[in-house]
Formats: structure tokens, sequence, C-alpha cells
């Protein structure tokens, strides 16, 4: 995760910052283009925010061939509405969005989120059986992976983490591991409860490491 945005020049940033959107203050006047999809902190699936510039707003010929829905200057002009968009998941967005300014706004969930995903983080760091994957300043406020360092205890970990009603903790494909995704809608309580399996399936594997 990156924590200090590039300095581009002219070139406008664009970002796709779907995993940590409504999930900490986001500096909007230093993007050219800021997009994200809603289904992991805002709402449900369905629903994409685009936050443009004006001036990258153009009537330009190359997008002559885009779909108008998925045409910035048609959409901006119609307010967003050119056909009957995904009411039911903007309803749901609306909701979240009343309820992220109820909790104390953006620093509030950082603060949250932040207690969340460092809750792990230290745990982590203490732990002599998972390690953390993300180099310490590359740290996301979002998406916790880390690994035992062998796939047979990774995959039963996943496997006990379900029968806690903890799920998909299972690592991205293609890296294998572990993934906790500490998204808006996760309480400290789940969390907790995550830390909680750790450290008991930890506990358990240090005595008999190759058991289960
Ligand atoms: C999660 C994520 C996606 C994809 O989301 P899906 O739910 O798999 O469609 C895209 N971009 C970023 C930055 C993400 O974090």
């Amino acid at each position: 995760m990156y924590h200090e945005l590039p300095n581009c020049g002219d070139v406008p940033l664009v970002a796709d910052v779907s995993s940590c959107f409504l999930s900490q203050p986001l500096d909007v006047e230093r993007y050219g283009l800021i997009y994200a999809g809603a289904q992991k902190n805002a709402g449900a699936a369905g629903v994409t925010v685009a936050i443009v510039r004006d001036n990258l707003i153009a009537d330009d010929p190359a997008f002559a061939q885009t779909p108008q829905y998925l045409n910035l200057k048609t959409q901006a002009a119609k307010g967003s509405m050119l056909n009957t968009p995904n009411t039911f998941g903007i309803y749901v967005c609306g909701k979240v969005f009343h309820w992220v300014e109820q909790t104390g706004g953006l620093a509030a969930m950082a603060e949250r989120n932040w207690a969340k995903a460092n809750l792990l983080y230290d745990l982590l760091e203490n732990s002599k059986l998972f390690h953390g994957t993300a180099q310490t300043d590359s740290r996301s406020i979002a998406n916790v992976t880390f690994r035992t360092g062998d796939a047979d205890l990774d995959a039963a970990f996943v496997a006990g983490a379900a029968e806690h009603q903890i799920q998909n903790v299972k690592g991205h494909r293609l890296v294998g591991g572990m993934r906790a995704s500490v998204y808006n809608a996760v309480t400290m309580e789940d969390v907790q409860a995550l830390a909680s399996y750790m450290k008991d399936f930890e506990a358990q594997h240090s005595l008999s490491p190759r058991s289960n």
C-alpha cells in the first residue's frame, strides 16, 4: 500500500482505491481520477464510484468507440444517471455515507481501521508461527497478509478458521498464505476473534508442529 502519493508533476494521478475507499481520509485534489468499487467499504457490489477532475472529462474522438455508460462526459452530463442506475446499491451507499459521518468521519474510520489492522500486525510481530508478508512501511490498512511458511499448515489454518465462522482468510490465489480483510464493516470484535483463533492455533502447533 502507498502511504505517500507519488509526485507525478503535470501528469494526472489515476488510482484504483477500491480497497481503502472511505476507510481513511483521501486527498482528493491530488488525483486526476479516482476509481473505487463500492463492494469493500462503501456498500453493495454493483456500484462504482468515479471522481474525475473536470478538465479530464474530455470530448475526445478517441472515446468515439467507448460505450455510452462508460463515457465520463456523457455520464457527467446526465448526473451519473444516463440510464436507470443501480438504485438499491446507491441507496445502500448513502446509508454507509451517513454511518461514516455519524461515526466521526474518515479520520475516525482511519483510527478504527488501523486499530483493527495493528492488532493483527502486532500479533504477527510477536508470533513464532505466523509472519506478516508486507514490509513494515508498506502495510495495508485493509488487508493483513501472513503465512506460516508451510502450505499444509496454512491450509489447516484456513479450514479451522471456517469452523470458527471466520471466512475468506485464504490468501490471494496467486500468492497463497492468508489474507485477513478488515474493511469498514468488520468490527474490532471480529478481528479479536481472529486474533484469538490465531493464538490458539499457534499454541496448538508449536507443541507438535506437523500434527493436524
Ligand atoms: C478488490 C480490488 C479490486 C477488485 O474487486 P473485485 O471485488 O474482485 O471485483 C480492484 N481493484 C482494487 C484496488 C481492489 O482492491
